[in-house]
């Protein structure tokens, strides 16, 4: 049952109302891996599920464009002043609806169309909206990409550095999807100020691991900071940017009115929450928790003859380079699903193979991590990973190792939601 349980929902639309709750019941049965993904607090998930979903507020706190703003003023201050705190910067813009929309606003703040921008290729762990062709970022913009090196899976630097002289971009992009290795924002931004580049560094995934202190931070070193709240950081379907003061203003109207309309009051109060549980001592020791499961994770991974890209991580990110087990990537992720075990089948650096059909698999650790898992355990999740892949056409295995995974879950609580009412 949800806590609180889904008594109204229940009541006016029971066909939605069991399709949550059997949600609840995969996200409680399953090793969520899914690198982008974690398990809210039950009070991120009451401020989210509150009327303030019920709230115009176009503009920003003090200067709206609508009445009745007396406490979501208060509210969106409360996120703003949070996250500046958290992270350190001068300013924060907490209304872009996500990720994607949050970068579209750095664009907006800083290129022209046709502008170049350099970024991390998709393939090589970039995200589409640091210029990949397919979208919006990679039409409208001239971008140009880096990737890593072939032999150690690192970011190429000096290919960075090269591409950034070539080509004098008005802005680069650091960080991604999947890069399992820590981002140097330090060398990224000497690049930058040679070819008076405006640096942007995307910590969505890593956000957490930021404020946590287990990952070194881009402030000081990146001009504007745009992350997501929903991933290492615990919070909401939501983002940031963050930047200089000197950038304030820019980014606040590129967001609105360049971009959006009205901000979504919930999220920015789930937002504020998500960021007041950031600031606990408790959640520094989780963010070290999540590298601490990664690595032992990595490390069960490779004692089993699994070939990691970059050979481990840094992070809470592990990327399997599934070439040498004989097994797609698609199929590894279908198989591995039915055994109990999330995750996602993505391109490795270099991937022969196409993105809809790669050679790996990306996991990651923030999620088993808020249910209480810990390095001691991650043997374990290795060896179910390597049996159900050695028998991914067997259904009876793939079956036997979802039921022992059920029973192991079923003793660590999620946040949330509990089996018993
Ligand atoms: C997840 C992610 C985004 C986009 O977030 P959405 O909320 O899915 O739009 C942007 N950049 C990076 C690096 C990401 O990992």
């Amino acid at each position: 049952m949800h806590r609180p349980a889904l008594s109204s929902l229940h009541g006016s639309d029971p066909e939605i109302a069991r399709l949550v709750e059997a949600e609840a019941r995969r996200q409680f049965e399953k090793v969520r891996l899914i690198a982008s993904e974690n398990y809210v607090s039950p009070a991120v998930l009451e401020a989210t599920g509150s009327v303030l979903t019920n709230k115009y507020s176009e503009g920003y706190p003090g200067r709206r464009y609508y009445e009745g703003q007396q406490n979501v003023d208060l509210v969106e201050t409360l996120a703003v002043e949070r996250a500046r705190r958290l992270f350190g910067v001068e300013h924060a813009n907490v209304q872009p609806y996500s990720g994607s929309p949050a970068n579209l606003a750095v664009y907006l703040a800083f290129l022209n169309p046709g502008d170049t921008v350099l970024g991390m290729s998709l393939p090589m762990g970039g995200h589409l909206t640091h210029g990949w062709p397919v979208s919006a970022t990679g039409r409208w913009f001239h971008a140009v990409r880096y990737g890593v090196r072939a032999g150690d899976g690192r970011i190429d630097l000096d290919e960075v550095r090269d591409l950034a002289r070539k080509e004098r971009p008005r802005l680069i992009w650091c960080g991604g999807t999947a890069v399992p290795r820590t981002i140097d924002f330090a060398a990224f931004a000497e690049i930058a100020r040679e070819v008076g580049a405006v640096l942007a560094a995307d910590i969505a995934h890593i956000a957490g691991l930021v404020a946590g202190g287990a990952h070194p931070s881009p402030v000081g070193h990146a001009d504007v900071i745009s992350t997501t709240t929903h991933k290492t950081l615990r919070g909401p379907r939501g983002a940031m940017v963050m930047s200089t003061a000197e950038h304030a203003a820019a980014i606040d109207k590129a967001v609105f009115p360049g971009l959006q309309g009205g901000p979504h009051d919930h999220t920015t109060a789930a937002i504020a929450v998500a960021l007041h549980e950031a600031a606990a001592p408790e959640f520094a020791g989780y963010a070290h928790r999540v590298v601490a499961n990664a690595r032992a994770l990595a490390g069960a991974l490779l004692d089993r003859g699994f070939d990691l890209v970059s050979g481990g991580t840094d992070n809470h990110l592990i990327l399997i380079d599934l070439t040498g087990k004989g097994v797609p990537g698609r199929p590894a992720a279908q198989a591995l699903d039915r055994a109990g075990i999330e995750l996602n089948h993505n391109t490795v650096p270099f991937d022969p193979r196409t993105p809809f059909d790669p050679s790996g698999l990306r996991i990651g650790t923030a999620a088993i991590t808020t249910r209480g898992l810990a390095p001691a355990d991650m043997p374990r999740i290795a060896a179910w990973l390597d049996r159900a892949l050695a028998a991914h056409r067997d259904e009876a295995v793939l079956a036997a190792v979802a039921a022992e995974i059920r029973e192991f879950l079923a003793g660590h609580p999620m946040p949330g939601w509990s089996p018993t009412p």
